[in-house]
């Protein structure tokens, strides 16, 4: 396999005696959750002669984001078809960086349009499907990985076994790798994923039925006792700040973390209401500076009308 990014990523202890996993530091570009699975969705890419990758996301998406740097990167075309989402400055830099790399923007108004869209386009002669957020069996499998390198550092004693890991819960992958790779590696640790969109009920059940594809032997129950739905945190939906999330994010800062309203303020919002001795917090979202992607991007104000119509006001 060929890896993009930096490993093992660090574990830390917060003053507050939460545990934290560095996965914001996989790559010193572009870091977060979706360059290891990157690394084995461009081999799987790769073996099948494709020349282009076709994907779907939100339009501030950090996975069309990371595929379009790492699949161009790696010699391939990279299109998503994009669906509008909250704006957010973060959320804003996100699609002028993917454009500034050359992403072909295909603007929906619908998931359901998009997916449609998607899958047209990717009948088209070389083209690969990414799955949304990456979350293939191939994409997840990479997180089966991630857990055994924290099991290797659990053995190595850089941190005790933890009793539970808590996880952002969007497409599933990283949550459904690591209750997979858990259980593999015969640990106790529980995955704890916040769900950030809806619905909770088919997020969660899907996440589990991809847990139970990652190899090893997951009954039903056992995938139901290994990973849980938290639904506490998700507020008014997908890209909605909450108030616990502000609260988070600023508990994070004091720590030297950055969070992000759709995914990591919401799960580290769910790390903190944790009582169990042992709780590590996944940490996903690339911390490193968006400063060199951003060099030559379009002003939001040039940005083609159809994906700047995609950035929905903030609500005041
Ligand atoms: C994509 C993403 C997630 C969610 O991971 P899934 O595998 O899609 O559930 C969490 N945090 C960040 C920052 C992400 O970009």
């Amino acid at each position: 396999m060929s890896a993009l990014g930096n490993y093992p990523t660090p574990v830390e202890r917060l003053p507050s005696g939460l545990w934290v996993k560095r996965d914001d530091l996989t790559h010193q570009v572009y870091g977060g959750n979706k360059v290891r699975k990157l690394e084995r969705i461009l081999d799987d890419a790769r073996a099948h002669g494709a020349r282009r990758l076709v994907t779907i996301g939100a339009v501030g998406s950090h996975h069309v984001l990371a595929t379009t740097y790492f699949g161009t990167r790696a010699g391939f075309e990279v299109e998503a078809v994009l669906v509008p989402q909250r704006r957010t400055d973060h959320v804003a830099a996100n699609v002028r960086a993917g454009l500034a790399l050359g992403l072909r923007a295909r603007p929906a108004t619908t998931w359901a349009g998009a997916a449609v869209k998607a899958w047209w386009l990717s009948r088209a002669r070389g083209a690969y499907r990414v799955a949304l957020g990456g979350s293939s069996v191939a994409g997840a499998m990479a997180y089966v990985d991630a857990a055994r390198e924290l099991a290797d550092q659990v053995r190595a004693g850089e941190l005790p076994e933890p009793d539970v890991c808590v996880v952002a819960l969007g497409s599933g992958g990283t949550a459904a790798g690591l209750a997979a790779g858990f259980a593999i590696e015969r640990m106790k640790t529980r995955v704890v994923g916040a769900a950030v969109s809806r619905p909770v009920g088919w997020l969660g059940w899907a996440a589990r039925r991809l847990a139970r594809k990652c190899g090893g032997t997951l009954s039903r129950a056992e995938a139901r006792e290994r990973l849980e739905c938290d639904a506490s945190q998700l507020g008014a939906g997908y890209g909605e700040p909450t108030e616990a999330g502000a609260r988070a994010t600023e508990e994070a800062a004091r720590a030297g973390l950055v969070l992000d309203a759709t995914y990591t303020a919401k799960a580290f919002a769910a790390a903190m209401t944790r009582r169990e001795k042992t709780v590590v917090y996944w940490h996903t979202l690339s911390s490193a500076p968006m400063g060199k992607l951003l060099e030559g991007a379009p002003d939001e104000a040039e940005l083609p009308r159809g994906v700047r119509k995609l950035l929905l006001k903030s609500i005041a």
